[in-house]
């Protein structure tokens, strides 16, 4: 006999576990599938049988231009975790929106659409949207999300662990923003970029409104320094899994070296964040920190408090800003074509910001395929970083 899967309410409040295992690499399927099993273990667990249960996968696929691409989730992570879920008896559908090329061509360039196809996994994009249920604990009432995750079962998250120039680290909560249509992320960005802890309040009412069932993180090659597009890659050799993508991001941030993410101290503030256990804790105590991009600074730390007039001066003087190396800019135009508040156009070839309206939310040099863009540090923030040295110096951290 079959047992029925956990209700919204009863996942909610399944106690939390958050499980790290170690494994070297992406070649040896055996291993990785092993430490696969090892976090996923207990959100089995708590989930009860998925004979014949749909699940609906989210991996985080930005982009896949080679073997070694580390903007996505490795493909041998997400087919080894298709075929753990195939091999319960899980109906499994892949859908996500890249933002230049569509889920399936993704996954081809990958070189796993065949045999996902064997497997019986269908890969599309998002297409439908609307307002999902409301529940008390949301901040926003109008964020239309893909639908389709409501006529599913289960929905499985699957996070790269990379660093993010907005919120500092991208995990299993931020990669829920794909669930919102392509044209809506610039107008959120537009929306509420000016305002970082604004910006987490709607990741979290996105994790609110969809709670995934099954977290997972790819964090055996991370991203670190300019990301989420263009940083660089960061040999980690853990993977983490949760039955909560919040109690994961928690625990998982402060592994990676950043002791108090701001998406999970809103997560506090607004009583979001639930008791969770760690798992396999200690394996990642030689797991060394992510180099993280430039912090927003000021703005990200006291967005919340701060009147209009200072955060325009905050923005415009103090927190790093955009910049573009010419010799690696093809021209292609997909940075002003991703610029919320179009604050940059492309003159004589190549992107010209405009500094006064530009929200620093980044998305131009998360998309650039050259990685032509950097968040440059101000003269202000230099200043301040080296105060910020001289008195952990003294003081200790
Ligand atoms: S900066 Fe990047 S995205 Fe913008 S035009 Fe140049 S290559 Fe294209
Ligand atoms: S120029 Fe770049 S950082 Fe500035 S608002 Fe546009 S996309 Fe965001």
């Amino acid at each position: 006999m079959t047992s029925s899967p956990a209700s919204p309410e009863e996942k909610s409040s399944s106690p939390r576990k958050v499980v790290y295992a170690r494994v070297d690499s992406y070649e040896d399927p055996v291993l990785l599938k092993e430490a696969l099993e090892k976090v996923l273990a207990p959100q089995f667990a708590s989930f009860g049988s998925l004979e014949g249960k749909k699940v609906l996968f989210k991996p985080n696929l930005l982009v896949w231009k080679n073997k070694d691409e580390i903007a996505s989730v490795n493909p041998a992570f997400l087919l080894a975790a298709v075929k753990i879920f195939r091999e319960r008896g899980a109906l499994v559908t892949i859908r996500e929106n890249p933002a230049v090329q569509t889920a399936h061509a993704v996954v081809k360039s990958m070189g796993i659409a065949d045999e996902l196809e064997k497997l019986g996994v269908l890969t599309a994009p998002f297409e439908e949207y609307a307002v999902p249920p409301q529940n008390e604990k949301m901040r926003f009432h109008n964020i239309e999300i893909a639908k389709e995750y409501c006529s599913f079962d289960a929905v499985l998250d699957i996070a790269k662990a990379k660093t993010h120039g907005m919120m500092t680290l991208t995990l299993c909560v931020k990669n829920l923003f794909g669930m919102i249509r392509g044209s809506e992320r610039l107008g959120w960005h537009l929306a509420v970029g000016r305002d970082f802890p604004l910006f987490a309040d709607m990741l979290l009412d996105l994790y609110l409104a969809v709670r995934p069932a099954f977290n997972l993180v790819d964090g055996i090659v991370c991203m670190e320094g300019n990301g989420p597009g263009s940083g660089t890659s960061a040999h980690r050799g853990f993977v983490a899994g949760s039955n909560d993508a919040l109690a994961l991001d928690s625990s998982l941030s402060v592994k990676l070296g950043v002791r108090d993410l701001l998406l999970v101290r809103r997560a506090r503030e607004r009583g979001l964040l639930e008791e969770y256990e760690e798992v396999g804790g200690e394996l990642m105590e030689d797991v060394a920190p992510l180099k993280l991009p430039d912090p927003p600074g000021l703005l990200v730390e006291w967005g919340v408090f701060l009147p209009p007039f200072l955060k325009t001066f905050l923005r415009e003087y103090v927190i790093s800003r955009p910049v573009l190396d010419q010799k690696k800019c093809i021209g292609c135009g997909l940075c002003a074509k991703m610029c919320p508040p179009r604050s940059l156009k492309i003159v004589d070839g190549h992107p010209r910001f405009h500094l006064k309206t530009c929200i620093r939310c980044y998305c131009c040099q998360e998309h650039c395929p050259k990685s032509a863009i950097t968040p440059k540090k101000s003269f202000l923030m230099k200043v301040g970083a080296g105060v910020e040295k001289v008195l952990e110096k003294f003081f200790g951290k």
